[in-house]
């Protein structure tokens, strides 16, 4: 019997194959769990190519930024899983490209909402709609994907400061929710290529360093970080809430002026 047999999971922010939450999903569905999809309108006919990989035929429009989009998304999420979700994978940030590059100070307080809106408040919204399923399955697993908040990426941003606030949301959900048995974490994810993160001034840098500096000396894969969501949405994890479980090649260890690895030249040289 798989890991995850008989459990239902809801998976945000598909937008094509590069995808972080792809990844969650392919290792969700290899591990039995049953996907669904929500996405972001533009993404619909992308994700209708992608969903059949993992036996998928349920994906539902959701811009996450309208109330009325979620609760309409939940209540067809209801539906097909007949009243019940276990897992729920929220992987979606925004912000706009003028406010990811340059200085910081510059950030208009529109940009500053929006940002904040798409990236951090959609995961409070979309656990209010996920919290009477996951209650009707006595319980259940939520994840969201970070990066870097405690520190100064230039270029980062406003999303630094949206990440910030996704963590601290992440720890009070899971505070709200503990009693339920419903648990809330945060996976953060080292550097990855995908749409999202092109847009960051300095990816390559970040990509480069993971590879040179990291004690695995290696970057991270969507493979990665899917095994990681598959350990938070399964009994393996069930003491675990409140968490930032960070998936990075144990860069986070290093300190930041470090030197690239000593092993370095020896490995890339065998
Ligand atoms: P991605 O572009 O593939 O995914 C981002 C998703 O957010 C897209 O599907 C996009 O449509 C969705 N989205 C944006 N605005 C939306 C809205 N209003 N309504 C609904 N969906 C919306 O990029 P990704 O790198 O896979 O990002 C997924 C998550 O992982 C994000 O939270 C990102 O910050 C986080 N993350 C990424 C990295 C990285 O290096 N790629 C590292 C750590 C954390």
């Amino acid at each position: 019997m798989a890991l995850l047999d008989g459990t239902k999971a809801l998976v945000s922010g598909v937008a094509n194959k590069k995808s972080i939450a792809w990844g969650i999903a392919q290792a969700l569905y290899a591990h039995g769990c049953q996907i669904a999809f929500t996405c972001h309108p533009t993404n619909l006919r992308r994700l209708r190519k992608l969903a059949p990989q993992v036996d998928s035929e349920i994906i539902i429009s959701c811009d996450v930024g309208q109330d009325e989009e979620i609760i309409r998304a939940f209540d067809q999420v209801g539906t097909v899983f007949d009243g019940k979700l276990d897992i729920l994978v929220h992987s979606i940030a925004y912000a706009n490209i003028d406010d990811l590059g340059g200085e910081f100070i510059k950030t208009s307080r529109a940009g500053w909402n929006l940002a904040l809106d798409i990236s951090a408040y959609s995961l409070v919204a979309f656990t209010r709609c996920a919290r009477p399923l996951m209650n009707a399955a006595r319980g259940g697993s939520i994840m969201t994907l970070t990066f870097g908040s405690g520190r100064v990426h230039p270029g980062y941003n406003i999303m630094g400061v949206a990440k910030a606030a996704l963590e601290m949301t992440v720890r009070y959900l899971a505070y709200d929710l503990g009693p339920e048995n419903i648990r809330v974490n945060a996976i953060e994810s080292g550097p990855i290529q995908t749409i999202s993160s092109q847009a960051i001034e300095g990816l390559t840098f970040g990509l480069r360093a993971m590879d040179e500096r990291s004690p695995l000396l290696r970057n991270i894969t969507l493979e990665d970080i899917g095994k990681t969501a598959v350990y938070l949405a399964s009994e393996f994890s069930l003491a675990v809430t409140g968490a930032v479980i960070k998936v990075d090649s144990g860069i986070n260890t290093m300190c930041p002026a470090t030197v690239p690895h000593r092993k370095l030249k020896r490995t890339r040289d065998a």
